[in-house]
């Protein structure tokens, strides 16, 4: 089985109008039309529609980095996925670890925005990841287990070969501490076999997992080597065109 890398740039709260414009032309420019990966990038919620329209024809999709689960109505603050697909996406990330720490996100929750997110025809890219305590605790297959088996609750075998996870250290994110290939892709394959329990062995060959985790140039192509990680949610290093474009690379 031949799982297409994914490779995202997940630019958090980050660029200002501008900013987002011109990084997105670098991206689509480097890409070109074929690219042999996956690309999508994922910008505020506010510049979704700018870098809509530099992405237009391009082959780089273009990803939210959050939804609300509900349809239109009194949500103050709040955007929804028939929203998110009215501008353009096609990606959402659902459960960020920032999010799970800083707005107290549940794997509820995420479970929620999971069936919203497919509701409204969009991929999500579902995030888990233990922080140092529970690696150094020798929690780490457990804190993940949970967020797995949480985060995708009520999610039916025929979906789940279009949804993406996103394996993220927490310990690694924006920290310049990368997991080995080694270390990262135990975890890949204990998520393939939890995966497998989940939806049969069938469907979880066909699920990509990314890694994510002070991804760089210099380290993507290890980590893209190893035969679970199936691509790349990349945060500091997608703000820079060559560097973004140097790991895309790595992936073909
Ligand atoms: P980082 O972020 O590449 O800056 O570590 C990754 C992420 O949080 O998705």
């Amino acid at each position: 089985m031949t799982r297409r890398t994914i490779i995202a740039g997940n630019w958090k709260m980050n660029t200002r109008a501008g900013e987002a414009a011109e990084l997105a032309k670098g991206v689509a420019g480097a890409v070109g039309e074929n690219p042999a990966v996956e690309v999508a990038v994922c910008p505020p919620a506010v510049y979704l529609s700018v870098v809509a329209d530099v992405l237009a024809g391009s082959a780089v999709g273009l990803g939210a980095q959050n939804l609300y689960p509900a349809e239109d109505g009194a949500f103050t603050g709040e955007v929804n996925a028939s929203m998110l697909r009215d501008v353009g996406c096609r990606y959402v990330i659902l459960g960020h670890s920032e999010r799970r720490a800083l707005l107290g996100e549940t794997d509820a929750e995420v479970s929620e925005k999971l069936s919203a997110a497919l509701a409204g025809n969009l991929v999500p890219i579902v995030c888990v990841g233990e922080t140092l305590d529970d690696r150094e605790g020798g929690k780490t297959e457990s804190v993940v287990e949970t967020q797995l088996k949480g985060s995708l609750k009520g999610l039916d075998e025929a979906r789940a070969a279009g949804v993406v996870i996103a394996y993220e250290p927490v310990w690694a994110i924006g920290t310049g501490k990368t997991a080995s290939p080694e270390q990262a892709e135990e975890v890949h394959a204990f998520i393939r076999k939890l995966l497998g329990e989940l939806f049969g062995s069938e469907v979880a060959e066909q699920i990509r997992i990314q890694y994510g985790g002070s991804v760089k140039p210099g380290n993507a192509k290890d980590l893209l080597g190893q035969p679970n990680i199936d691509g790349a949610l990349v945060g500091g290093a997608s703000l820079k065109v060559d560097d973004f474009v140097a790991i895309i690379q790595a992936g073909c």
